[in-house]
């Protein structure tokens, strides 16, 4: 990380910049990319606002709560604006490409706002915003490729890495379309390489992300898909394990069936959004695939990826979901027996096909919907769990464990955290861990098992 910047006469100038961040995977790694992105600029990461230069606001606005959170932070930051007018106080995310130039009459003390499509542009809208003193947006669409940026990432062991940006879908409740735009892609050799000068500094495990990872290559005139990709990067040296999320069932091709169930560093891990088991609360949202043509999905992943943990997400309450339609995803949950879901109330969303939907369910339903799916899913998840006691599994060990700094953590192929007693020399290595306890979140393990 950068220590300062050199003036002319030699003095080392050390700039402060908070970054705070709501989301999802993609936006604490857009995170890590604005970090990298002024660090060249003097910016060194601070914990807290009151001594930052520039603050940063990563939004999300997924759901309504993440974007009322947003509005709040920017109330309490009023008051450091107030206290240091030098400040740079900027929004970056979902909400700022939403939003754009009316954050500017919610929250006056908002210097910067680029959206999701614009953090490339970072350095030159912060040099604007410094020396014009004006408030600057930026919320363009952007155009070609996926670009290929710095970033400064926290953790050694594992990796962040995005390899596209944006979606081509249309989902009915989805805000990603309209704020991080159409589907654009990386080029593959600029992935490659950046996985290789990761795993040489010590990373072992990459996360490939997207929005629909899995369409990698879709949009684009390289010839190279999310199956080619996986072969290209698997040979790297140092390289362990691979993950990627998020997967749509549509992109989930019996070619890359054959290629996840081919590569052993490929974790045994697929999160394959449902949403819903009716098939009339999916067509309403827009997904394209009927729960049928999702079930064969699975189905196959199972026959080709045996152990293959199987997570989703299910949002409860969509506009017209009937009773039945709720009984049918129930009944979807029971039948599938995830590892473990996701489960989210519908919230209205602007810019999203679905606010002009009908029948909006009330707020006291989608609440017993959501406990009634929980409720479902909670004893499955227990006993897939419970399955690995007495286990020994090969896992990652990423550090010291976060509920007792003196031992290790690492995850199975399938993403369970192990908690262990084990030397610090362990860290970065795939170890065999006997499975001895099964908590509610994760699993104790011994060395010696
Ligand atoms: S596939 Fe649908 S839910 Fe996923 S990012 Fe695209 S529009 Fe949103």
């Amino acid at each position: 990380m950068t220590e300062g910047w050199p003036l002319t006469n030699g003095a080392i100038v050390v700039k402060r910049v908070f970054i705070k961040t709501w989301g999802c995977q993609m936006n604490e790694h857009d995170a890590e990319r604005m970090a990298g992105l002024v660090a060249p600029m003097g910016y060194i990461l601070t914990a807290t606002p009151e001594d930052a230069d520039l603050i940063l606001l990563n939004t999300c606005s997924i759901r309504d709560k993440a974007e009322q959170k947003v509005y709040s932070d920017l109330g309490r930051l009023n008051a450091v604006k107030a206290a240091r007018p030098e400040v740079v106080i900027g929004v970056a995310g979902c909400v700022a490409q939403q939003e754009g130039r009316a954050l500017l009459q919610r929250s006056p003390a908002v210097d910067l706002v680029f959206g999701s499509k614009g953090i490339e542009h970072l350095p030159a809208l912060l040099t604007e915003a410094l020396t014009t003193r004006r408030p600057v947006v930026y919320t363009e669409d952007p155009i070609g490729l996926a670009p290929t940026l710095p970033a400064d990432r926290r953790e050694r062991v594992r990796a962040w890495v995005s390899i596209m940006e944006g979606c081509e879908n249309a989902c009915s409740f989805c805000v990603v379309p309209a704020t991080r735009g159409r589907e654009r892609s990386r080029l593959s050799q600029e992935i490659y390489d950046e996985i290789a000068s990761l795993c040489a500094s010590g990373c072992r495990e990459v996360t490939l992300l997207g929005q629909n990872v899995n369409s990698y290559g879709r949009t684009s005139s390289e010839g190279v898909d999310f199956a080619a990709l996986l072969d290209l990067i698997h040979p790297i040296e140092g390289l362990a394990r691979i993950r990627y999320t998020t997967s749509h069932p549509n992109a989930m091709t019996p070619r890359l069936m054959e290629t996840l169930a081919r590569l052993p560093k490929v974790c045994r891990h697929v999160h394959l959004p449902m949403q819903a088991g009716s098939d009339r609360t999916l067509e309403r949202m827009r997904r394209d695939y009927t729960f049928s043509e999702y079930l064969a999905r699975v189905g196959e992943l199972r026959r080709r990826l045996p152990n293959v943990a199987l997570t989703t997400d299910v949002i409860v309450g969509f506009p017209g979901e009937t009773d039945a339609d709720f009984r049918e995803t129930l009944a979807a949950l029971e039948m599938i027996e995830f590892d473990n879901i996701y489960a989210f109330k519908y919230s209205k969303r602007p810019n999203t096909a679905a606010l002009v939907l009908e029948d909006h369910v009330p707020e006291p339903e989608k609440d017993r919907r959501l406990q009634a799916a929980l409720a479902i899913q909670r004893p499955i998840t227990r006993r897939k769990n419970d399955a690995f006691q007495g286990r020994v599994e090969e896992i990652l060990v990423e550090g010291p464990s976060k509920t007792d700094r003196s031992r290790l953590m690492g995850r199975t192929s399938s993403n369970l955290v192990v908690n262990f007693d084990g030397p610090p020399t362990l860290i970065g290595r795939l170890v065999q861990v006997g499975v001895i306890q099964v908590k509610a979140n994760s699993l104790d393990g011994s060395l010696d098992a």
